[in-house]
């Protein structure tokens, strides 16, 4: 954008000159439109589940709490969709905090402990579908890092690998050492993900199917998430698919 500022004479008079001020306003408009999509997506995420849970609240008031199948039904479904804004909430905070924070605590961690650990904490979803968790992580895999941070990234992955992923599958989670970096890999033989979508999944609250996310207890965020913790980390993330066969998300922490 270019505006010019006229310069007058002192008595306002005579015109001296033009003052030609240029501003690159293209990257504030993109900033700016990001954030109200942001906002748009974070109400449009709310209101889904408060609708929800008003609405059921309301015809329980209106007399379904007299019968006992409603009552519990209705209850289970105001209990799913709170947990629904408490995930989101969580994640809008996690986002938040990374987002300010790009220079993270880092200690010596154990890449091998943190596999393990992740491994157990996704272990009942992953049983729910009978879905088998094939562990292929090395000894002594040490990494520099925030524990808790690392542990998120290896929980989402595993977590998203479970939920897009059908029934009776296998995922595998590798970790290695390959002496100036570890590379942690998952692997899923679920749906994998188009071509022209595999950028975009790293977006805020981008889905390839909305349906199936939420189904899954998806916030759209997990994957953004992530990618913000590797690149604070000075890491890298990829992701490699086939449709209809599957997915592999591949981290890669260096050393220096
Ligand atoms: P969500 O909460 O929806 O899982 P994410 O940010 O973790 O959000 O992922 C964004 C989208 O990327 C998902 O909605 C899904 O469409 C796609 N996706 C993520 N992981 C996988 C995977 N392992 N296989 C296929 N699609 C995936």
């Amino acid at each position: 954008e270019v505006s010019a500022i006229p310069v007058l004479s002192r008595k306002k008079r005579n015109l001296l000159g033009l003052v030609v001020v240029m501003h690159d306003i293209t990257q504030l408009k993109k900033l700016e439109q990001m954030r109200k999509d942001f906002v748009a997506n974070v109400s449009h995420e709310l209101r889904t589940p408060i609708t929800s849970i008003k609405g059921f609240a309301e015809t329980l008031i209106d007399g379904a709490k007299d019968d006992p199948d409603s009552l519990n039904m209705f209850l289970n479904i105001i209990l799913e969709e709170s947990n629904r804004i408490q995930s989101l909430v969580q994640d809008l905070l996690d986002l938040s905090k990374i987002e300010q924070n790009t220079t993270l605590p880092k200690e010596r961690i154990s890449l091998t402990e943190i596999g393990g650990y992740a491994i157990n904490a996704v272990l009942n979803s992953a049983e729910k579908k009978d879905i088998h968790i094939i562990n292929q992580i090395e000894n002594d895999v040490f990494a520099y890092g925030d524990k808790d941070k690392i542990t998120q990234v290896l929980i989402n992955l595993l977590s998203n690998a479970i939920s897009y992923s059908s029934s009776s599958s296998e995922v595998i989670l590798s970790i290695k050492d390959e002496g100036d970096s570890q590379v942690i890999s998952v692997q899923d033989k679920g749906l994998g993900i188009e071509k022209h979508e595999m950028k975009r999944i790293f977006e805020r609250f981008y889905r390839v199917d909305k349906a199936r996310s939420r189904d899954s207890g998806g916030t759209g965020l997990g994957l953004s998430i992530t990618k913000h913790i590797v690149e604070a980390h000075h890491g890298q993330i990829n992701v490699e698919s086939t449709v209809g066969e599957g997915s592999t998300f591949t981290v890669r922490l260096f050393n220096a």
